[in-house]
């Protein structure tokens, strides 16, 4: 079934090609009417896709509280108002991104000799494309990339992570019910699907997830010489410079990263991984983040409806074993929520407190909680003697998808900036390179809510590479074609390239 899926996308593909040499019709409000993708169409496509999240917001929400016992406000925030406004944005911006008018490019001046010489630069689609999206926000992260595929006028198959279930069955049952069926296509399936997936010839594939399979992935594109996308995850540190920050600063940095950390129960690709901070301001910043959390959960975050759960049964052995494995001292939180068989049911059966955990400078190097990426609501403290020393250490583990630094010296940031690579540096705040809503305000009117959608997002070496989201995603499905005109009339300027060679034109 996969390769007729394949063979029909690449036809819809092929006839959008030959489709194009007609001018684009003019829009009108019957879909069927625009030549397969357009502008127009793919215009449309993308408010259907605004459509599907907005119209079926309360079932989405639900799958993902069936399948990870995620919060409804952390899905309103984070996914459903997300890709709703980049919906739309991506449907009013697209000319301008493709350069708009019939050709959909940019001409490009020329020296002076060349005057009379057409050139121009015009982004287009790659052809028939994969996205393979996680689990852990499941809603942007399969969406996000489709609106840059409609936008980019690529077709596309759409393979949601089989960790969550009831939602991937339910976007197997919306996307035909809003998108075009002859160009968006959404295939369910583990391993075995993937694999056989992975076999066909695709022009780009979109991959987020962990950077184990991502080599798997990497390595069948190989074989077609398929460009990819990764977004992948890692460590991503928290330096806090202590000395820079008064008592009210240190107080509002962990209540910043605790937010960070407790968000879908820590399992974010930006969550704040570990924290780098001089002895000297170590409890201060301890006793901070339990103020935070009581905040938060004034009944326990095990008893709030507001803090999420651990996926699925193989992360929540994990992450106990963490727990039980690290050699480091509990501060805050310990507690698990092992509900299976009890009055819990599914995911809810599965929590694991806010957990801060202070690690020994001397042992460090080894604990389990130090080696990889955590995706769990635990959150290690690693005494350093400096910032000097926490770039250091930094410097010395792979490129971060962030780093988080809290300080308000100048000086510092530069020094964070310069001395170190990742993805994206974000001074004194977590996750809000992403998201930017604000509670209040997403309380009155969620689809209104600020996104940050003004800078790109991605990694770098281990952290995965290509950017995200809206003009960034569209970016990543096209390629830039040069076009060239050379007019017959400029024939007599081109005498002295041709053989034979004569003396004049061999000096130099
Ligand atoms: P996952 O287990 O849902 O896997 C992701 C996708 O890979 C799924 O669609 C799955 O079917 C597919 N897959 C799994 N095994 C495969 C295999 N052997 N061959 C081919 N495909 C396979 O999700 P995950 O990987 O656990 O997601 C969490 C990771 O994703 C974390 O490392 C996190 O940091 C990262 N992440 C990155 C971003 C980002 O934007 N940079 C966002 C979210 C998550």
């Amino acid at each position: 079934e996969i390769t007729e899926i394949h063979a029909s996308l690449s036809s819809t593909f092929l006839t959008s090609l030959s489709s194009s040499t007609k001018p684009n019709t003019t829009p009108s409000s019957k879909a069927g009417q625009y030549p397969v993708l357009s502008l127009p169409y793919r215009q449309h496509q993308l408010l259907q896709l605004a459509r599907l999240v907005q119209e079926n917001a309360d079932a989405l929400c639900h799958s993902l509280w069936v399948d990870e016992g995620k919060p409804r406000q952390e899905v309103l925030m984070a996914e459903i108002g997300a890709v709703i406004d980049r919906a739309l944005k991506s449907a009013r911006e697209l000319e301008a991104w493709v350069g708009g008018g019939a050709d959909m490019g940019e001409d490009v001046k020329l020296a002076g000799w060349q005057v009379g010489w057409k050139a121009r630069v015009e982004k287009k689609a790659k052809g028939v494309v994969l996205i393979i999206s996680p689990w852990n926000y499941p809603i942007t992260l399969t969406l996000q990339p489709v609106c840059g595929a409609i936008a980019a006028g690529c077709p596309a198959l759409i393979k949601p992570s089989e960790v969550v279930p009831t939602f991937s069955k339910l976007l197997a049952e919306l996307v035909p019910k809003y998108l075009d069926p002859a160009t968006y296509r959404v295939a369910l399936g583990g391993v075995p699907e993937i694999t056989r997936i992975l076999e066909l010839k695709w022009a780009h594939i979109f991959y987020t997830g962990n950077a184990r399979v991502a080599r798997i992935i990497a390595a069948a594109a190989a074989k077609h010489l398929t460009p990819m996308t990764l977004e992948l995850g890692g460590k991503s540190p928290v330096i806090i410079d202590g000395a820079s920050l008064g008592e009210a600063e240190l107080r509002v940095a962990a209540r910043r990263i605790v937010w960070g950390k407790v968000n879908n129960a820590g399992q974010i690709c930006v969550a704040p991984d570990y924290v780098l901070i001089e002895p000297a301001y170590i409890p201060q910043f301890i006793s901070a983040c339990r103020a935070a959390l009581d905040s938060f959960f004034p009944n326990g975050a095990l008893n709030s409806h507001d803090y999420g759960r651990i996926v699925s049964e193989a992360h929540f052995s994990r992450v106990k074993g963490l727990l039980r494995d690290t050699k480091g001292r509990v501060v805050i939180g310990g507690g698990v929520l092992d509900g299976s068989g009890g009055p819990h049911e599914g995911a809810w059966a599965r929590g694991v407190e806010p957990t801060v955990v202070l690690l020994d400078e001397a042992t460090a190097a080894d604990d389990v909680l130090l080696q990889d990426e955590l995706f769990a609501p635990i959150l290690p403290i690693l005494p350093v003697a400096s910032v000097a020393a926490a770039l250091e250490y930094v410097r010395a583990h792979a490129h971060p998808l962030v780093i988080y630094a809290f300080t308000e010296s100048d000086e510092v940031k530069r020094e964070v900036k310069a001395g170190t690579m990742s993805g994206n540096v974000v001074f004194n705040d977590t996750f809000n390179q992403l998201s930017g809503a604000y509670l209040s305000f997403v309380r009155f009117s969620f689809r209104r809510a600020s996104i940050l959608d003004e800078i790109p997002f991605g990694g770098v070496g281990e952290s995965g590479y290509g950017r995200q989201p809206l003009k960034w995603t569209f970016e990543e499905f096209v390629y830039l074609r040069s076009v060239l005109d050379v007019p017959f009339s400029e024939e007599p300027k081109f005498g002295g390239r041709y053989p034979p060679s004569s003396k004049e034109s061999l000096d130099f």
